[in-house]
C-alpha cells in the first residue's frame, strides 16, 4: 500500500536523529553507543506499562484464591471440624510467596515508572549529558528484563491462583481465566520475553567489557550496577548463614543474588569467548550463549534489582515502623522463594555446600509462609480493587463465598425460565421402547 508513496520530511519522527535536505543524516549525539541510549530510552514506554499491566493482573489473582482459600473449608483434623483450605501448608506454599512477589513487584513498576518520568522530562528538555545518556540504557536494561519477569509471574501465578479456586477457579464468572487469558500476551508484545532478555544480558556484558578499558567503568545513575564494583570480592563470598531465622531476613537472598549475578556474568563472558576461540562468529557465540548462561543472568539481575528496591524501601525510615515486620517479612519471602529456583547454580559455582544449606533456606520458606497467613487477607484488602472492579463472586471482601456465588448465579440472564429448547423437547419426547417395532 505503501509502495511509491511519499512521506512529507515534516512527519519524520527525528526526536534524535535528521536528514538534511540533501540527505545527509545528522545527530545531536556524535557517539554511536549515545545515540543508541537516547533511543532506547524513548522506547521503554510501552515495557514499563506492560510491567504495571502485569502486576494488576497478578493482584487481581491473588486476591481471589487468597480470599477464596480463607473462606473455603475442606477437610479437617478430625470429621466434625472442618479447616479453610489457606491452613493448609501446601495452599500457603502455593499461593502466598505470589502475595510476596506482587508486593515487591508493585514497587518496583512504580519506581521505575518515576525513573522513566525523569528520563523523559531530560528528553523533553533536550538534556544530552552523559548522565541522561546513561539513564537511557539503564531504564532500556531494566524494561527489557522487568517485562519478562513480571509478565510471567503474573502467568505462572494466574495459573497458580486458579488452581488454588479447585473447580471453582474454572467458572467463568469468577474471571481466574479472563484474567490468565489478558495477561499472556504481555509475554509476547513489545518484544518476546526470551528474545528481549538478551537486551540485558548485552548491557551487562558491555559492563565487565567496559571495565577492562580507558573509558572507565559504565555507571548506573539509578545504581542498579552499582555493587557490581565489589565483583572480584563477591565472588569469593560464600554462604555462611547458620540458622532458620538468621536465613529469614532479606539481606540473605540479597547476598545471594549479588554473587548470583557476578558468576553468571563470569561464566557467560567465558562462555561467550569459548564460542569464539572455536571458531564461532560472533552471531553464532550470542546464540550459543543464551541458556543457561546469558538469559539466567538476565532474570537474575532484575530480580536482583526488585528484592534490593523492596529491601531498600520496607527498611527506610518513611515506612512506618509498625508496617515494617510484616513488609520484611514479605520482602524476604520474595527473595527466597525467588533465590531457590536457583539453587542448582548456587551449588553449581560454590556459593553454597552441604546439605543444611538447602534445607535452611527451604525451612524458611516455610516459615514465612505460615508467619504471613493470618495477615494474608488484610495484605490482600490492600492491594485488590473494589468488589464491583475485582467482579468475582468468590473473591469478594465481605468473605461470603457461597452468598455471594448464588446471588450471581440467580442474576444470570434468563436463569430462572425454562430453556428455549423445553417445549419441543416436551412434545417430542422420546417413548422408551418405540423403536422396538422397527427394529
Ligand atoms: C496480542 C498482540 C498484540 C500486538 N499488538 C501490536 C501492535 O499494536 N503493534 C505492533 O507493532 N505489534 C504488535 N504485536 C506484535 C508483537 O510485538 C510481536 O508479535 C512480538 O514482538 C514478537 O515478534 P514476532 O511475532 O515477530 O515473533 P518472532 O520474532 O517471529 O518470534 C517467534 C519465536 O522465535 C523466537 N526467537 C526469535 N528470535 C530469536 C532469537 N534471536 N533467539 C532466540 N529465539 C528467538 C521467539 O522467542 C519466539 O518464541 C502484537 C502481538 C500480539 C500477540
Amino acid at each position: 500500500m505503501f509502495h511509491n508513496v511519499r512521506i512529507p520530511k515534516e512527519n519524520l519522527l527525528n526526536r534524535t536523529g535528521d536528514i538534511t535536505a540533501e540527505g545527509t543524516y545528522t545527530s545531536a549525539y556524535k557517539d554511536l553507543k549515545q545515540r543508541l541510549g537516547a533511543s532506547l530510552g524513548a522506547l521503554s514506554s510501552g515495557r514499563v506499562m506492560i510491567i504495571a499491566m502485569s502486576v494488576v493482573n497478578l493482584k487481581l489473582a491473588v486476591s481471589i484464591a487468597i480470599r477464596f482459600s480463607a473462606t473455603r473449608h475442606q477437610f479437617g483434623p478430625t470429621d466434625e471440624k472442618e479447616i479453610p483450605v489457606l491452613e493448609y501448608q501446601m495452599q500457603q506454599w502455593r499461593l502466598i510467596p505470589y502475595l510476596a512477589a506482587v508486593y515487591a513487584l508493585d514497587y518496583f513498576s512504580k519506581s521505575l515508572f518515576m525513573n522513566f518520568i525523569e528520563f523523559h522530562i531530560g528528553l523533553i528538555m533536550k538534556d544530552k549529558s552523559p548522565r541522561q545518556i546513561e539513564l537511557g540504557r539503564e531504564i532500556h536494561a531494566l524494561s527489557t528484563s522487568g517485562k519478562p519477569l513480571s509478565s510471567w509471574l503474573a502467568q505462572q501465578g494466574a495459573q497458580e491462583c486458579r488452581e488454588a479456586c479447585g473447580g471453582h477457579g474454572y467458572l467463568t464468572m469468577n474471571r481466574l481465566g479472563d484474567i490468565r487469558n489478558d495477561n499472556d500476551p504481555n509475554c509476547t508484545y513489545e518484544g518476546d520475553n526470551n528474545v528481549l532478555l538478551q537486551q540485558t544480558s548485552n548491557y551487562l556484558l558491555s559492563w565487565l567489557t567496559a571495565r577492562g578499558q580507558d573509558s572507565g567503568p559504565m555507571t548506573s545513575p539509578l545504581g542498579s550496577l552499582d555493587y557490581l564494583e565489589g565483583y572480584d570480592h563477591i565472588l569469593r563470598q560464600k554462604f555462611t548463614v547458620a540458622d532458620v531465622h538468621d536465613c529469614m531476613d532479606s539481606s540473605v537472598p540479597l547476598t545471594a543474588y549479588k554473587w548470583l549475578v557476578c558468576y553468571l556474568l563470569q561464566e557467560s563472558f567465558q562462555k561467550l569467548r569459548d564460542q569464539e576461540q572455536s571458531g564461532c562468529t560472533e552471531f553464532e557465540a550470542k546464540n550459543n550463549s543464551q541458556v543457561y548462561y546469558c538469559h539466567s543472568l538476565a532474570i537474575a539481575f532484575i530480580e536482583h534489582t526488585v528484592l534490593q528496591r523492596y529491601h531498600e524501601y520496607v527498611h527506610s525510615a518513611e515506612t512506618p515502623a509498625a508496617l515494617q515486620p510484616v513488609l520484611q517479612r514479605l520482602c524476604s519471602l520474595y527473595g527466597l522463594w525467588s533465590l531457590h529456583k536457583h539453587m542448582a547454580v548456587l551449588y553449581q559455582g560454590g556459593f553454597v555446600s552441604g546439605e543444611k544449606a538447602g534445607r535452611l533456606v527451604q525451612d524458611a520458606i516455610l516459615e514465612l509462609c505460615s508467619e504471613l497467613k493470618d495477615d494474608a487477607v488484610a495484605l490482600v484488602d490492600v492491594i485488590a480493587p473494589p468488589d464491583f472492579i475485582l467482579n468475582s463472586p468468590i473473591g469478594r471482601a465481605d468473605g461470603e463465598l457461597y452468598k455471594n456465588l448464588w446471588s450471581s448465579v440467580l442474576q444470570g440472564s434468563k436463569v430462572l425460565e425454562r430453556p428455549s429448547w423445553w417445549a419441543e423437547f416436551c412434545a417430542n419426547k422420546p417413548v422408551v421402547g418405540r423403536l422396538r417395532s422397527r427394529m
